[in-house]
């Protein structure tokens, strides 16, 4: 039983600090400081949480996490319980831990009129402390059950499938066109948010349970969709939503434009230690960002690192409120002016930016983008309102306007898989696609999203395939392919 009055003891919300901004641009490790957690403090936290009679931060967190059991089991120092109890429903809490936007803070009970349980902090900490104590071990399967299983892609989603498949019994083979494991989290990422041997010692736990990896194959090209078909008993699509949403207008083309993920993933390959000939660098450059979001944030860290002499991040729309509007009430994930630990290490924010043309110095290089405020017309359809264009100095542009949604070229006319009208891979509420056999999970069916949702949905995708193979299935399934969200 929770302390009913623990946060009536303490009304102060604390989380570990950040490094200073001077210190942590000269380095690429994590921008927290998380050294300072001692346990009292942690203790005392968790106190806060009052385990009221309706959690509502169950239903902010896709993952169904048991966030006031862990809570009350880190008030009383059963750190190895709580571990326990956080792996039940989760498979990689050390990442949700560090990046998940946490809308389970926004629908805690104590945020209607105190800062929120620091629910997100408490599971970094409990896994980081049971990592620290080697008390993350394999789960080897006691038989296994003869099916085979590929899964494409190796993000949060395809490796929660694969993990869950695998202690199920099954013979679960990952494929990566890639060169090293981890999707978005290795490649698009940067360290100063997720440190990569994060992932190095999941991959290793994965192993030492029995999945097997394979890196540099692309599913449809080097071996063809209906060929793994034939060869695995069952197959999970988890590929991501990679497609660029791109910026049709006049010199988009020009040198110096790029889109946001080729920046990123050859920044991320050099701090892992590769070699990217030509690597794209913000190094002595104007940088301008167009798009507000995380990804626009990662860009502008990244580029803050290399040593950028300026960075613009361009938002199309109206800055958003920094606090919960009427028609976003407690318990919804509002959508909030959110300052990132790049927004504070530098970079200017400008919002209301049309992007009208880029222009081009005598080589054929971007030297400026035309932008023009944004006009809202009737209906809320967006334009560039003529008469108010400006030119602002750039020699690297980099696109982050997020992503349209799968490839699904060689998946559609090799495996003969249904998309939506969206473009997404068609997926009943149980993530079957309308391949018998064939499955989807994460950002591939869902459109881009984020990480606890692509490691809800490999659960989920698990369990699904796992009935299919087996005629019933004990693993569970946290979410639906139809999920309601909080979100407005
Ligand atoms: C820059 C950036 C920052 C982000 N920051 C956050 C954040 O802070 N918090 C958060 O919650 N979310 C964040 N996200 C979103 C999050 O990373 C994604 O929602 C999540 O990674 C989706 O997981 P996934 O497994 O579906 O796909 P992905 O992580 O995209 O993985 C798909 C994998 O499939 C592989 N693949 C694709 N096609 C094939 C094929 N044919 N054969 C073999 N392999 C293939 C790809 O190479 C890739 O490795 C961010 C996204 C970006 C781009
Ligand atoms: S995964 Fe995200 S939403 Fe779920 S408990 Fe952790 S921080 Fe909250």
């Amino acid at each position: 039983m929770a302390d009913p009055r623990g946060f009536l003891k303490t009304r102060e919300r604390q989380t570990p600090p950040y490094r200073p901004v001077e210190v942590r641009l000269t380095d690429w490790r994590d921008v927290v400081d998380h050294r300072v957690a001692d346990e009292p403090y942690l203790r005392v936290q968790a106190a806060r949480c009052m385990d009221c009679g309706v959690p509502f931060c169950h239903l902010g967190c896709p993952l169904g996490n048991l966030i006031p059991e862990w809570n009350d089991l880190v008030r009383q120092g059963q750190w190895t319980d709580a571990m326990e109890r956080l792996h039940a429903t989760n498979n990689f809490p050390e990442w949700t831990g560090r990046v998940c936007p946490a809308p389970c803070e926004t629908s805690c009970v104590l945020g209607i009129n105190q800062p929120a349980v620091t629910i997100k902090n408490f599971e970094y900490e409990i896994v980081e402390h049971a990592w620290e104590r080697g008390e993350i071990h394999p789960q080897v399967p006691q038989r296994l059950t003869g099916k085979t299983v590929a899964v494409v892609g190796s993000g949060p989603a395809g490796l929660a499938a694969a993990q869950q498949l695998t202690r199920a019994g099954h013979t679960v083979v990952v494929y990566e066109r890639d060169a090293a494991i981890g999707g978005l989290l290795r490649f698009g990422i940067p360290d100063f948010k997720l440190e990569k041997v994060t992932i190095d010692r999941r991959v290793e736990q994965m192993r030492a349970e029995g999945t097997r990896f394979r890196t540099g194959v692309e599913i449809g090209a080097d071996l063809t969709w209906d060929a793994l078909h034939t060869r695995f008993d069952a197959v999970v699509v988890a590929t991501g939503a990679t497609v660029p949403r791109p910026l049709p207008v006049p010199g988009a083309d020009l040198a110096g434009i790029h889109y946001a993920m080729e920046f990123l993933h050859q920044s991320n390959t050099v701090v892992a230690g590769g070699e990217v000939p030509d690597q794209i660098r913000a190094t002595g450059k104007d940088v301008v960002i167009i798009g507000g979001g995380d990804t626009g944030s990662d860009c502008l860290g990244t580029s803050l690192r290399h040593g950028a002499t300026s960075v613009t991040t361009l938002a199309i729309g109206k800055q958003p409120p920094l606090e919960r509007q009427e028609n976003q009430p407690w318990p919804t994930d509002p959508i909030l002016f959110e300052v990132s630990s790049s927004h504070q290490e530098g970079g200017e924010r400008e919002y209301l930016a049309s992007t009208v043309e880029f222009l081009a110095d005598d080589a054929g290089h971007v030297r400026a983008l035309r932008v023009a405020e944004t006009e809202y017309l009737p209906g809320g359809r967006r334009v560039p309102r003529a008469g108010t264009e400006r030119d602002i100095p750039a020699d690297l542009v980099l696109v982050a306007m997020g992503f349209t949604g799968p490839e699904t070229e060689t998946l559609t006319a090799q495996a003969g898989v249904e998309l939506t009208s969206r473009g997404l891979v068609a997926r009943a509420d149980d993530f079957a696609t309308s391949v018998p056999g064939t499955f989807v999970a994460g950002d591939a069916g869902r459109g881009q999203s984020l990480i606890v949702w692509a490691i809800a949905e490999g659960r989920a995708a698990a369990a699904a395939a796992d009935a299919y193979l087996q005629g019933e299935t004990e693993l569970p399934a946290p979410v639906r392919g139809s999920t309601v969200s909080l979100r407005p």
